[in-house]
Formats: structure tokens, sequence, C-alpha cells
């Protein structure tokens, strides 16, 4: 983008996000979606200071500001496509949550978990993230209802989505998941939130089909396929080979 030197500005990350979500496919398209997510935030350089946090335990939601680092390079349009509306009709960019945006900032409200401080690395610990694992983060904020939560606001296009899915373990996918038990105790409910938003492209929605997916959650990698009558069936939960 060209712009003139007084319209500029540098901004210094404060944090990273740790998040189960390690490729973009099967992202839920917004947070709180799927609260069964679990994730953190490092704080950074000078910003890896508690004293930043001070007070932040009163609140049980935060915004996170933070920087599209996975679709940057694409650069953007003034006109986009949303999937919502099947690819097919375009929308300036402005009036969607596109990520190939004019500044690649994303926005979301996630559900604090609590802060914790390992030797001297501050952690704060969130759920319901819609996060790529790495993602910079340039600020947090407290979620602030009375003013955040607008009752009776228009939404247009973007409507709440509709979960009609249903999800099925495969005999193997019980076998495998009990194996991770310890390590991710909530891995079946992620699993089932996750397919619940059905991440395959629009136009295979609600449809069955062959192919089998591959997702990848936390170090693993779940095989499932969709079924018609709008069920999922998860196949196998296998470790990623680094
Ligand atoms: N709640 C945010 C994000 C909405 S777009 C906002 O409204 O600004 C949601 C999509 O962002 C997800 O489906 C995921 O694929 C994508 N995403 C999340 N983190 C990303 C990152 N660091 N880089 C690129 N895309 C990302």
């Amino acid at each position: 983008m060209t712009v003139s030197p007084e319209n500029q500005v540098t901004f210094n990350y404060i944090g990273r996000v740790n998040s189960p979500y390690k490729e973009k496919f099967a992202i839920p398209r917004q947070p709180g979606l799927v609260s069964a997510a679990q994730g953190s935030i490092l704080l950074l350089d000078d910003a890896n200071n508690q004293e930043l946090l001070r007070g932040i335990e009163q609140f049980s939601h935060l915004w996170v500001l933070f920087i599209f680092h996975g679709t940057q390079r694409q650069g953007w349009k003034p006109l986009v496509r949303p999937p919502r509306l099947g690819g097919n009709k375009k929308l300036g960019v402005l009036a969607t949550r596109s990520t190939f945006r004019p500044n690649p900032i994303g926005m979301s409200v996630v559900k604090l978990e609590g802060i914790t401080q390992n030797n001297k690395q501050t952690v704060i610990n969130i759920s319901g993230l819609d996060l790529l694992d790495q993602t910079p983060v340039v600020d947090i904020k407290p979620y602030i209802p009375y003013s955040d939560s607008i009752d009776g606001a228009q939404a247009g296009f973007a409507q709440q989505p509709l979960h009609a899915v249903t999800t099925k373990f495969s005999q193997q996918a019980q076998d495998d998941m009990q194996k991770y038990q310890r390590e991710y105790p909530e891995l079946a409910l992620f699993i089932e939130q996750v397919l619940a938003q059905d991440p395959r492209p629009a136009y295979k929605k609600r449809q069955g089909d062959d192919k089998i997916y591959g997702m990848k959650l936390y170090n693993l990698n779940i095989c499932w396929q969709a079924n018609l009558n709008n069920e999922m069936y998860v196949l196998s939960i296998n470790k990623v080979d680094h």
C-alpha cells in the first residue's frame, strides 16, 4: 500500500499466541463458536511483565487485537468475496471481517482463563479463540459488556451459524482418543465443536462427500469424513510427526 510518511505508524508486537489451530483450515469463523479451544498469549520483550496485567482478572473476557500474519503477504483489494455468501458475491472489504485488509488487523473476544508466570515468561491463558498458532498480538483490552455488547444490533449477512451437524467417532478414533485423554481431556468436545462449524469449503456444506479431510488440532492430525444427513465421522487421530 502506498502511503505518505505522515500517515504511517510502527507497532511492536506485545505477545504471540499459542493456539491449538496449527493451520488455517478448520479455524472457526469467529471466536466463541468453539468454546473448548484452549490457548495462551505469551507476552514479549518490554510487555513481558505482570504489571501490565494488574487488575485484568476482574474481567471474564478480553479483546485481542492481532496481526493476520498468515495472510498478510497476500495483500488486499477493495472488494472481497465473503465465504458466508458462497464466494460469489463481492462486498467492500471494510463491510466484512475478511483477513485481507488494508492493515491486517484482527480483533477477537476471548475468555480469560487466568494468568501464569513460568520462570520469566508471563502467560495469559485464554479459551474460545479463533487464532492461528503464533499470531502476533498488538494489543489486549478488557471486554466491557455495557458498551461492547449491543442488544438488537443488526448483522446483515453475518448471521449466527446453525449447528445442525452431529459428530460420530469410529472405534479406531475412540481408541486413539483414549491415548490422549490425559493430555487433552476435552478433546472429544473440541473436535465436535470444530466439526459443528463444517470447515469444508462453502460449496460442499450440507452435502455428503467422499473426501477424507485431515485437520491439525494441537499436535494431532484428525481424519474425518462428511456423511449424508449432516453427520461428521471421525476416522482416526494421530500424533503429527515433526
Ligand atoms: N475475529 C477476527 C477474525 C475473523 S476472520 C476478526 O473478526 O477480526 C476468522 C479467520 O481468521 C479464521 O477462520 C482464521 O482462518 C483466520 N485467522 C486467524 N488467525 C489468523 C492469522 N494469524 N493469520 C491469518 N488468518 C488468521
